[in-house]
């Protein structure tokens, strides 16, 4: 397998710059590109996509594989599969990583059925085997509550990355790069889907993903007027609000604040945990936090397992007590 060579990382753009977790990515991707003593890639698939290069070989790539298509213009599976392949056939990279994005998370598996290998969704850590030069991906398994490393002995060695678990780093504006165009050849044909229409939710404030600070809500909340408190506790926190899954069901919050299974992945610096129980579909998606403080007035929850402090209490008592404690500490 020696003419598989460099890391490759999908770019994903986000409001006319690389989203943070493509900086993320080149970060830890030139990590292992420095180990394995080869090239660092990036590819940017899409429509006017070409003025992003710069900015990606900034954060680390050696090389940037442009695709730009006015058929790239929305992201359809069919066209970014078929652009993507020609990609990786074309430059045969040893290690593919995407980010654990809805786009990740629909291209990589298709990719590597179509490429004849595998691809490990949801890593939250990458190393290179010393001896093998293989690819060594760490996962959360057992709906959170267990750690799995695995190794794959295809090519190319394909890894969906879940956001703010690896640091970017540093932009270098003088570090060189090289770019490569690659026709994407589109046939229409092969193109069985059509854009209707686009409509997009505004967040209010920082988005859940990307937030330092989350306060996260519970079923213990018991209303949308419960949730205030959460939201001005966040906001002095500089952070976002998010739920399990109860709150979202019932209609106390937007169900794009959900934290889980089947909701969104979050790894902040912060995640303070009110009046939820921690169940392992809720846990699988925030284990990744550095800090987990619970508040919760049952002393069994298992929400106390994974946290860092706990406090056994009646959220209403102990939120507003916690807040005005937090103004008093960012007013001195
Ligand atoms: C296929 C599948 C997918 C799922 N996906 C998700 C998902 O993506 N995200 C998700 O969150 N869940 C998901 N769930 C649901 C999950 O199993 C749990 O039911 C859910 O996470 C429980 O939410 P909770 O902790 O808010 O509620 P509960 O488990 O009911 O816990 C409420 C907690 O609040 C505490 N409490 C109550 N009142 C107070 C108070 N006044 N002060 C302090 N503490 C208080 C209680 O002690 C309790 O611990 C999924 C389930 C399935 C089957």
């Amino acid at each position: 397998m020696a003419e598989y060579k460099g890391v490759m990382i999908y770019g994903e753009a986000a409001q006319g710059k690389l989203a943070p977790i493509t900086t993320e990515l080149l970060g830890c991707g030139r990590k292992l590109a420095d180990e394995l003593e080869q090239e660092l890639y990036s590819v940017l698939v899409g429509s006017n996509i070409s003025s992003l290069t710069g900015e990606a070989v900034a954060f680390g790539a050696d090389k940037v594989y442009v695709v730009d298509d006015p058929l790239l213009e929305d992201y359809r599976t069919d066209s970014y599969v078929l652009a993507m392949e020609r990609v990786v056939k074309q430059v045969m990279p040893q290690i593919l990583l995407l980010g654990q994005t809805s786009i990740g998370r629909d291209l990589a598996p298709r990719l590597a059925f179509r490429l004849g290998t595998a691809a490990f969704m949801d890593c939250i850590e990458l190393a290179i085997d010393p001896d093998s030069k293989l690819l060594l991906p760490t996962r959360p398994i057992y709906g959170g509550n267990a750690q799995a490393t695995f190794a794959c002995e295809f090519y190319p060695q394909i890894a969906t990355v879940r956001a703010k678990v690896m640091p970017p780093l540093e932009p270098d504006a003088s570090k060189q790069g090289e770019v490569i165009n690659i026709e994407a050849n589109l046939p229409p044909s092969a193109i069985r889907t059509k854009v209707l229409d686009k409509v997009s939710r505004e967040v209010e404030g920082i988005r859940l993903e990307e937030a330092w600070v989350v306060v996260g809500g519970g079923r213990g909340i018991g209303s949308a007027d419960g949730f205030k408190q959460l939201q001005e506790l966040a906001k002095l926190l500089k952070g976002a609000v998010g739920a399990t899954r109860p709150p979202c069901d019932n209609g106390w919050v937007p169900d794009l604040l959900q934290i889980g299974l089947t909701g969104k992945i979050i790894a902040p610096d912060l995640y303070i945990a009110v009046a939820l129980s921690g169940a392992s579909q809720h846990i699988t998606s925030c284990s990744g936090s550095k800090n987990i403080v619970a508040i919760n007035k049952d002393p069994e929850a298992n929400i106390f397992r994974v946290a860092r402090f706990g406090v056994v209490g009646d959220w209403k008592r102990v939120l507003p007590a916690f807040t005005s404690k937090v103004k008093e500490l960012l007013a001195s």
